[in-house]
């Protein structure tokens, strides 16, 4: 092991850093603002970069400067890597913690080298503080990193945090009081290359998740209207046709709801748009009440919503239709919400149907006639059969 040039690995991280600490603040711009973290992510290895140089001049510069000035650096660095990954999961960013700890590390550093030498002290203050903060990441990717992409991530960190422990309990046996960092040992060497292995994993790892969120939010944006968290109209549609589909292999009746608000206009009239929005809202959110899991609220237009009901004859849709109207009018007025009813047109699949939107079209004009008749009933039309 004592062929390793550790000046030489130290210069490769060093350039690793660089490199990847541009590509990050490169790549930040093709994410939307929303996405945080990215910016800790790209400063991170750059201040790693910073250590390395401190640690490389050291004989050049004095011997405390590199080793301060490097610690320093490689703490903020990795310190930097969490506080970017708080900032993605949307946390609490705790820098006065970790600065405060820093900076009591920092200060156990230079009198362990300035006033009583002992490397083997240094070594163990540094892998206790930046083990703390590897362990303290590794925790937060556990509780709040989804998708293989932060399980890698965090597997990467929870790896760091063993290699820094194993250093941690090694100083017992291989280092003597006089040592100093460029000193070639197995574990030494093994220690400072995971830092440049763990920056480089961890860097693919945090871009990894940063793609599958933005994967997901836009998934999450063609799937949902954003106002009610119902389905949109486009993937209820394709829903509706799946089970068409199963109806004429399988016979697997099913049904739908078409639900419109009564006299929506007015309560938009009388408090506002953003009161009506808020309707929208609880009124989906009362819908889903008397629902079976299975069952899909997709919002069809303005305030139009459909609800598929797989696997249901036609007087159970009815039954529920009505279940549905009665707690809409249930709903007492909330706060910045007047209450609201609602016309409930019903129809289910019957011999015939080539198409979802012959369901559509009989639950509408049903709804029509729920309207006609005065408005807050569910209805089906005279002619639907089983
Ligand atoms: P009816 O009982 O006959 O259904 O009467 P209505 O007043 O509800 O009539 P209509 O269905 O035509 O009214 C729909 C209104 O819904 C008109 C439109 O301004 C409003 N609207 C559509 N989308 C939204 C929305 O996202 N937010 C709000 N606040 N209003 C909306
Ligand atoms: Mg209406
Ligand atoms: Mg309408």
């Amino acid at each position: 092991m004592s062929s390793f040039d550790l000046r030489a690995i130290n210069l490769m991280t060093g350039v690793m850093c660089v490199v990847l600490g541009i590509v990050i603040l490169g790549v930040r711009h093709n994410f939307p603002g929303t996405l945080k973290g990215l910016g800790l992510w790209g400063l991170g290895p750059l201040l790693g970069m910073l250590a390395t140089l401190f640690f490389g001049l050291d004989g050049l510069i004095p011997h405390s400067v590199a080793v301060i000035g490097g610690n320093a650096f490689a703490f903020c660095s990795c310190g930097l890597l969490y506080f970017g990954s708080q900032c993605f999961f949307e946390q609490k960013v705790t820098w006065r913690f970790w600065g405060g700890l820093g900076i009591i590390s920092l200060s156990g550093l230079a009198f362990f080298l300035l006033a009583q030498p002992d490397y083997r002290i240094r070594v163990a203050i540094f892998a206790c503080t930046v083990g703390l903060l590897f362990a303290g990441h590794t925790r937060l990717l556990l509780r709040h990193g989804r998708g293989w992409a932060a399980r890698f991530t965090m597997v990467v960190m929870g790896v760091q945090t063993s290699i820094v422990i194993v250093r941690l309990v090694a100083i017992y046996w291989i280092d003597r009081a006089d040592t100093n960092h460029f000193t070639p040992t197995l574990i030494h060497t093994l220690y400072l290359v995971s830092f440049s292995f763990m920056v480089l994993l961890f860097l693919v790892g945090a871009q990894l998740m940063a793609s599958e969120r933005i994967r997901a939010e836009f998934e999450h944006l063609a799937t949902y209207d954003s106002l009610t968290g119902a389905l949109n109209r486009r993937v209820l549609q394709l829903a509706g046709e799946q089970e068409l589909l199963r109806w004429q292999r399988y016979g697997q009746s099913f049904a739908v709801l078409l639900l419109d608000i009564d006299h929506f206009k007015q309560i938009n009239d009388r408090y506002g748009h953003l009161v009506g929005d808020q309707v929208l809202k609880r009124f989906v959110a009362t819908l889903r009440r008397p629902l079976r899991k299975s069952d899909l609220v997709g919002r069809y237009g303005g305030e139009e919503f459909v609800v598929l009901l797989p696997v249901t004859d036609l007087s159970t849709a009815l039954a529920l239709g009505e279940r549905v109207r009665a707690a809409v009018e249930a709903t007492p007025a909330g706060p910045g919400a007047p209450a609201c009813t609602t016309s409930v047109g019903v129809s289910c699949v019957q011999a015939g149907d080539t198409s979802f939107d012959a369901l559509i079209a009989r639950a509408d004009q049903a709804l029509y006639k729920a309207k006609a008749e005065g408005r807050n009933r569910a209805l089906m039309l005279q002619q639907e059969t089983q």
